[in-house]
């Protein structure tokens, strides 16, 4: 039907994440949500709070982010920080936010990593959230950089 062409732009429905932050995957718990967010646990955990931040919307990964998204950053990384909050986990220092970046990606739907204590990263998963590397970045240096990225180009 020609009604719905308008929904499929923001939603991918061969896309896990997707059909989760919609609520028809009915495997997935969600644990926090509002409009634009949903909250869920990593399916496998890498810390005692392994949790994921996603938009409702398909947005591809944080390559597809450009200034206009600072502040969604800054929203999704505050979302993560209330879950822990949520779950009794209070020590803000030893917490851990940030993306994986193309192709170091293990789902194409933009995702935050909520890692606490980050101290206690299981070894053998530590490579995938070393800040500063290629692979992984924080939510607060994806800010940064998306600050200092040119404006998005819209095209009509
Ligand atoms: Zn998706
Ligand atoms: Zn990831």
């Amino acid at each position: 039907m020609s009604g719905n062409e308008s929904d499929s732009s923001s939603k991918d429905e061969t896309c896990i994440f997707c059909l989760i932050a919609h609520e028809q995957d009915k495997e997935t718990e969600i644990i926090k949500k509002n409009k634009e967010l949903v909250c869920f646990r990593d399916i496998n955990p890498a810390a005692p709070h392994h949790y994921l931040v996603i938009p409702t919307q398909h947005i591809h990964s944080c390559y597809s982010l450009h200034r206009g998204h600072v502040n969604f950053v800054k929203q999704m990384a505050e979302m993560g920080k209330a879950i822990l909050q949520d779950q009794g986990f209070t020590n803000k220092k030893d917490i851990s936010l940030g993306f994986h970046q193309p192709p170091f990606t293990s789902v194409d739907h933009l995702h935050l990593h909520v890692l606490a204590p980050a101290s206690q990263i299981s070894k053998y998963m530590q490579y995938k959230f070393i800040p500063g590397g290629e692979r992984f970045v924080t939510a607060k240096c994806l800010r940064k950089r998306l600050k200092h990225s040119p404006p998005p180009v819209d095209h009509p």
